[in-house]
């Protein structure tokens, strides 16, 4: 075997050993004659181990770029720069590994002979960051969001699939160029500097802002840019991502609308008041006018709208095609869905449409207003000529938005309603209470004459049954008494008169009243105070009345036993109970006999009469006073009423 001139002190040498290359020289049989320093970092062999050697145990069996058989197929001219001779080829280190090798073959003839040359590099890590990054690139592709990286300048450096689709150009179309060129974004220069600053800090920001499409569309992002740094923390390049969020944006608004219609609709119970606030809050988010009808008597009557920069004459126009002869109204108003009034409608006649776009208005969207199936009205919009068409989010909101107008203008009607008969009830009462008041007065005055001998003398059967006649009477003076403080107190016609009061007079002055009562069924009667005092700022008035009710009750209730009265004075006013060993009252009934007309037992089954009103009358008195009234009661043990008193009573009434 004849070696090449190797000139190793030379410059083939000095090539030789500073190539980062590793260089293998073989004879025409595939025996290597040569290797450089490069080979040993590259298969971990000695150099000198592999002289001599054939080159074939460098690479991988089976191996069809390798040498032999590589070499045998190599072109005629000795070219060792040609892509042609350049291949990728499974090398094998010392140690087993698998290395990939890019190997570029050439042949040199010398002194008669042939040699030939590999250049070999291993590339085994290029190829990894090779897949690593494709498969970077497929993961960036496979995200929705719009992906696109740039130089600290703004120029693109990558562009992904989801960027495609959502700015309509194609990545070749824009590498290289200034991201703010492709996708030009409505941004202020100091949100731009804050950015940049942030990025520059290596934090990344997240924000949104309008940009627009290869179309010129223009639409709402959210955007989060992050820094790429370098070893040094410099800014090397911005990676953004970027989504679309149009349907977010205008769910988000819809919903503040709405919020917002909530609010003025429950801030009047004038229903013409508050739907003339919504129809003004609906332009111009669904349509440039709007309009709100109300049927009466089945006729759609306006009650409120808003029709910015229109003159009254087309207002007036407008009404007419809505709801004169064949008015559009009548025509669409059973429908329960919002219609979209325009071209194509069958209620939109040649004669409707020519109106329609005199007053310069594309489109319609009718909407009824209406409430457990039946209809109140309907909420009109109109989009001017030009405008977008209605479409099924513009439809849902005006149907969200007529349902809660609906529901509004329900609750104030039956406000009213109930106020009404609330207060015809009330002036009811009265009148009657006081036409019942007149006879009876004549009844008692004449018994009382008649008792008192005026008319001539009465044997003891007619005397008893007078006085009978009289006691009937005062009952029903009493009850008359309660059903007029009832109605008096209903109607708002009571007020405060406050004065000092000596709490324990007015009490045992009440209580005297109904001690014949007490007596008459053999119950014993006690006040728990001092003769005088504690001495309060109250309406002495009502407070004799409420322990007259709660101390008749008890006697009423209690068919043998006590009744006992106390008062005891607290730091902040006076705390009064009346405490039977009555008949007592169900747990459940405890808070409802306080309201008014509420009896414990059914009025067939009853032995002592009432009206059911004491107790109602005696709460509304207690809080007139600024105070509190409770019950707490065992059935079949009896029950006890504590009153609890302010020092002083409220201010006014
Ligand atoms: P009435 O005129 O029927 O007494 P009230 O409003 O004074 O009307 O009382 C309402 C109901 O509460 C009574 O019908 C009775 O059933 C029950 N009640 C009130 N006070 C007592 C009591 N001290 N003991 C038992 N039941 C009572």
């Amino acid at each position: 075997m004849r070696e090449p001139d190797r000139n190793e002190n030379g410059w083939f040498g000095a090539v030789a050993r500073t190539m980062s290359d590793g260089l293998l020289v073989m004879d025409a049989d595939a025996r290597i004659v040569f290797v450089n320093e490069a080979i040993r970092a590259i298969f971990g062999y000695e150099p000198d181990e592999l002289v001599g050697e054939s080159a074939a145990r460098l690479f991988a069996d089976g191996e069809e770029h390798a040498p032999p058989a590589a070499l045998s197929r190599l072109p005629g001219t000795p070219d060792a720069s040609s892509n042609g001779n350049r291949f990728e080829v499974s090398g094998v280190r010392a140690d087993g590994a698998r290395i990939l090798l890019e190997v570029t073959y050439g042949r040199v003839r010398q002194g008669g002979e042939r040699f030939f040359t590999a250049l070999l590099r291993d590339i085994s890590e290029r190829q990894r960051t090779d897949s690593r990054l494709r498969l970077q690139a497929r993961l960036l592709d496979a995200v929705g969001e719009a992906i696109i990286a740039t130089d600290p300048a703004g120029r693109i450096l990558y562009w992904n699939a989801g960027a495609e689709r959502l700015y309509g150009w194609r990545s070749e179309e824009v590498v290289g160029r200034p991201v703010e060129e492709v996708t030009p974004t409505e941004m202020s220069r100091p949100q731009a500097r804050e950015i940049m600053g942030r990025l520059r800090e290596g934090e990344s920001w997240t924000g949104e802002f309008m940009v627009r499409d290869r179309t010129g569309r223009a639409f709402p992002v959210l955007v989060t840019d992050s820094p790429v740094l370098d070893d040094e923390a410099g800014l090397i390049g911005i990676i953004g991502a970027s989504m679309e969020i149009t349907d977010r944006k205008r769910a988000e608004e819809a919903q503040r609308f709405l919020a917002e219609a909530g609010r003025l609709l429950a801030s009047s119970l004038d229903h013409e008041v508050t739907l003339g606030r919504v129809s003004r809050l609906a332009v111009p988010m669904l349509g440039d006018w709007c309009v709100v009808h109300l049927l009466e008597n089945d006729r759609p009557m306006a009650v409120a709208h808003c029709t910015p920069g229109r003159r009254d004459e087309d207002t007036d126009d407008l009404e007419a095609v809505l709801t004169g002869t064949d008015g559009l109204l009548a025509q669409v108003l059973p429908s329960t869905d919002p219609v979209r009034l325009g071209p194509g409608h069958p209620a939109c006649t040649e004669d409707t449409q020519a109106r329609l776009r005199e007053l310069k208005i594309r489109e319609l969207l009718v909407v009824p207003l209406q409430i457990r199936g039946e209809p109140l009205g309907v909420m009109t919009f109109g989009r001017p000529g030009g405008g977008q068409p209605y479409g099924v989010e513009d439809l849902r909101l005006a149907h969200e938005l007529a349902g809660r107008a609906a529901s509004a203008i329900d609750n104030a009607r039956l406000y009213r309603d109930a106020e009404e008969s609330d207060r015809a009830k009330t002036d009811f009462l009265a009148v009657v209470s006081h036409e019942l008041r007149t006879p009876l007065n004549a009844i008692t005055g004449y018994a009382e004459l008649l008792t008192g001998g005026v008319s001539g003398p009465l044997n003891d059967k007619q005397r008893g049954q007078i006085e009978r006649i009289g006691v009937s009477a005062r009952h029903l003076a009493h009850l008359i008494d309660e059903i007029l403080t009832y109605a008096r107190m209903e109607g708002g016609r009571d007020t405060l008169e406050p004065a000092l009061t000596d709490v324990g007079e007015t009490v045992r002055d009440a209580v005297s009243v109904l001690r014949p009562a007490a007596d008459g069924k053999g119950l014993e009667l006690s006040i728990d105070a001092a003769t005088h005092g504690p001495e309060l700022v109250t309406d002495p008035g009502k407070l004799r009345q409420i322990v007259m009710n709660l101390v008749s009750n008890a006697v009423k209730y209690t068919d043998e036993g006590h009744v006992r009265v106390a008062i005891r004075q607290l730091e902040d006013g006076i705390e009064l109970t009346v405490k039977d060993s009555g008949v007592g009252i169900p747990t459940e009934e405890q808070e409802r006999i306080f309201e008014p007309f509420r009896q414990v037992q059914a009025p067939n089954t009853r032995t002592v009469g009432g009206t059911g009103l004491g107790l109602s009358v005696s709460r509304r008195l207690v809080q007139v006073l600024g105070g509190r009234i409770s019950v707490e009661s065992t059935p079949g043990t009896g029950s006890t009423f504590t009153v609890w008193l302010p020092k002083d009573p409220p201010d006014g009434r």
